[in-house]
């Protein structure tokens, strides 16, 4: 049986019109106009100076939202939803679904790591594709963290329609790479939020900080107030995709770095859509706001798997009592990383400002009220 057609995500590509060096540069601004250094947050997250921060614009997604999407606006679909993750029609991702987990390994932890046998996250795949403004040799993971995406993106769109746009993970044999502090060992990955219009129809995610209201501005050249385009959190999709991988049983997340009042409008948004108990409970205990807002993305970090654990894996903390269970179950141990030295290049603020160049006077402003939300007190939502 063929899904309907009406899911198919739309394969036509919107060519974005950030595509000058300066353009490019500007994005990452964003991001870093309140920090002026940059270091690693105990969890292991790193302010990412340019990747993160380009998010806003490089990493804008290019792909349409699914015409069934486009239609409704509110999740609403007709027909029976298809087994989720089990039919995509693309070949590349068919295999890829059909990996053993075995077939990587990661070793060492997320900031010192290398990865063997990882595999490519899709360029395209059913409700979810890798960002074609992202640097493809980026598109590497385990076999674990890639499938949990794509079964995760499968089933937002089979509930609501919408694509999930997934940047960087790592590199093809892990290590080092640029922009990102962690990201070594094919275990971290960021995502797009799915993001609608100001008015409220589905729209491509485009990785825009987002306010206490959740809303943004996709600014595009950052100097023209012309072609900014108000945005929003899309909550139903965002949420679908955090329910979807939360009680995934083999998607092992340790962490989903977000923003804190992105964090709470999504469990506002759970728990009054009739989220389960279990899933509300381990989005509270999996995501948390670190050094780096994560107002633009969420930055999604999985467990060592057991049998890369035995190949020298290695887990940053925290290690919280039901993941010691879930080892222990499959007897395993914990197998912690040491301290791990920060490689991501570092980027002051006054030097990404310059590379911005000129940016009209809204630009500036939206930048001003961000330090609303950039250093949180201590407290639930905030990484430890
Ligand atoms: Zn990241």
């Amino acid at each position: 049986m063929h899904r309907p057609v009406l899911h198919r995500p739309a394969l036509t590509r919107i060519r974005q019109v950030c595509s000058s060096p300066r353009a490019r540069a500007v994005v990452g601004v964003l991001a870093l106009l309140a920090v002026t250094t940059f270091a690693p947050d105990r969890d292991g997250a790193v302010a990412q100076p340019t990747a993160d921060g380009e998010d806003g614009g490089a990493g804008r997604n290019v792909a349409a939202a699914s015409p069934a999407a486009r239609r409704t606006g509110d999740g609403a679909q007709d027909g029976p939803a298809p087994p989720v993750g089990t039919r995509d029609s693309h070949p590349e991702v068919q295999h890829v679904l059909g990996l053993p987990p075995t077939a990587s390994t990661s070793r060492g932890g997320p900031s010192a790591g290398s990865l063997e046998g990882g595999v490519p996250f899709p360029l395209q795949a059913e409700g979810a594709h890798f960002n074609p403004r992202r640097d493809a040799r980026a598109r590497y993971g385990t076999v674990e963290l890639v499938q949990a995406l794509l079964r995760a993106g499968a089933a937002v769109h089979a509930r609501h329609g919408g694509e999930l746009v997934v940047n960087d993970l790592s590199l093809i044999s892990g290590g080092p790479i640029a922009h990102h502090g962690s990201h070594q060992g094919g275990r971290d990955v960021d995502v797009l939020f799915y993001t609608l219009t100001a008015e409220g129809e589905p729209r491509p995610s485009v990785g825009a900080p987002l306010d206490l209201a959740g809303r943004g501005v996709d600014f595009q050249d950052l100097s023209v107030a012309a072609d900014d385009v108000p945005v929003q959190l899309d909550v139903v999709r965002t949420w679908a995709f955090v329910e979807a991988l939360l009680s995934d049983p083999d998607a092992w997340v340790q962490r989903m770095f977000v923003a804190r009042h992105l964090r709470q409008r999504l469990l506002r948004h759970g728990r009054r859509a009739g989220a389960s108990r279990a899933v509300l409970r381990r989005f509270e205990q999996v995501a948390c706001q670190p050094g780096y807002p994560h107002d633009d993305h969420f930055h999604i970090r999985v467990f060592c798997s057991v049998d890369d654990l035995a190949a020298g894996c290695r887990d940053s903390g925290p290690m919280p009592p039901w993941h010691r269970a879930r080892l222990a179950s499959a007897g395993a141990t914990p197998r912690m990383a040491g301290p791990e030295r920060l490689r991501a290049p570092i980027t002051t603020a006054a030097e990404a400002r310059r590379a911005a160049g000129p940016m009209h006077p809204d630009v500036r402003a939206w930048l001003d009220a961000r330090d609303a939300w950039m250093r949180p007190p201590a407290g639930p939502g905030v990484c430890r």
